[in-house]
């Protein structure tokens, strides 16, 4: 048996399509269209290029996106200005602010600075502080995108034993609070955790978010788990995830590939929070 294939691109692509058809209804009702404003400080390549994959899916879909390219002298000032701005500016719905910031601008002060109902990242404290009670709010884009691609695949989450790999809070920590929110039981491994073969081989559902290839291996693997690999890492210099693609497949009954799979969901999912919010101001 081999495992099929999550296809994340295809999945995207197919939430694009109904969003763009939103938007232009939105667009007929309301004379408007979603806003969103895209801050990026600094020389960070990969960044960059996110920024500019971002940028390219909002026009797909119909979103004004705004992007502030920031030489990496800006000050964590000159950004909380440019954010208090954008918070007031009602053509802006979502304000996102690219990471990783360039030292001396502090993460945390620049997520607390932006208004909850424009966090389309759902990085804001009030944002996570909902997901943690189970109340509505913006989902992080990663975690929410992963979801989607597990229930793409028909299975029942509900019961099933569920290990995330990684506890970030833009990751791991997120998507184990969303499986449990979907009624599985979650076991959430780190770089601490003691036989993580061990987790992995009980699971039903398995999340890598580590950033290590090769770290999920075929041995470790029960058959006919799903397996969803958010990892991006680059080796001989090719991009792969933290599953051993190849082999891992020959068990899973579903598999997400890198690339392809996590990565589109993320852009999609920030756009569908980008509508999300322009309804909750507008409609
Ligand atoms: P972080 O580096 O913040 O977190 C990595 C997590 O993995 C940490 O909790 C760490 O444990 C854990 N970890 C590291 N090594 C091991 C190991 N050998 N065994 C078990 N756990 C380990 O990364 P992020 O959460 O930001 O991102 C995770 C991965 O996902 C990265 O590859 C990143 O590039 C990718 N990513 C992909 C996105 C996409 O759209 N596809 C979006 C965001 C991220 P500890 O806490 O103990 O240090």
């Amino acid at each position: 048996m081999s495992g099929k294939i999550i296809d994340g691109k295809e999945i995207a692509n197919s939430i694009h399509e109904s969003l763009k058809n939103e938007i232009e209804e939105l667009k007929s009702k309301t004379d408007k269209v979603p806003g969103l404003a895209v801050i990026l400080v600094g020389d960070d390549k990969a960044s960059h290029k996110y920024v500019s994959m971002k940028e390219k899916a909002c026009k797909k879909v119909g979103i004004n996106s705004v992007v502030y390219r920031l030489d990496a002298n800006t000050t964590e000032e000159e950004v909380l200005e440019l954010i208090d701005k954008l918070n007031k500016d009602e053509d802006i719905n979502g304000i996102l602010v690219q990471l990783p910031l360039p030292n001396g601008i502090g993460e945390k002060k620049i997520n607390a600075n932006i208004l909850p109902s424009k966090d389309v990242d759902g990085f804001h404290a009030v944002n996570t502080g909902k997901l943690f009670l189970g109340e509505e709010g913006f989902l992080p884009c990663t975690p929410k995108g992963i979801i989607k691609l597990i229930k793409s695949t028909d299975i029942e989450i509900e019961g099933k034993n569920a290990v995330v790999i990684g506890r970030s809070n833009i990751v791991g920590k997120p998507t184990a609070l969303l499986l449990l929110r979907e009624n599985a039981t979650v076991t959430i491994c780190h770089s601490r955790t003691r036989n993580l073969e061990e987790h992995i081989r009980n699971a039903d559902i398995i999340v890598s978010a580590a950033g290590v290839a090769d770290l999920v291996t075929e041995t470790m693997v029960k058959d006919k788990a799903i397996v969803i690999d958010a990892g991006i890492n680059f080796k001989d210099g090719k991009l792969v995830g933290d599953v051993d693609y190849i082999n891992v497949k020959k068990k899973a009954s579903w598999i997400t590939p890198v690339p392809g799979g996590v990565g589109p969901m993320t852009i999609a999912m920030l756009l569908e929070n980008t509508v999300e919010a322009f309804k909750k101001k507008w409609s």
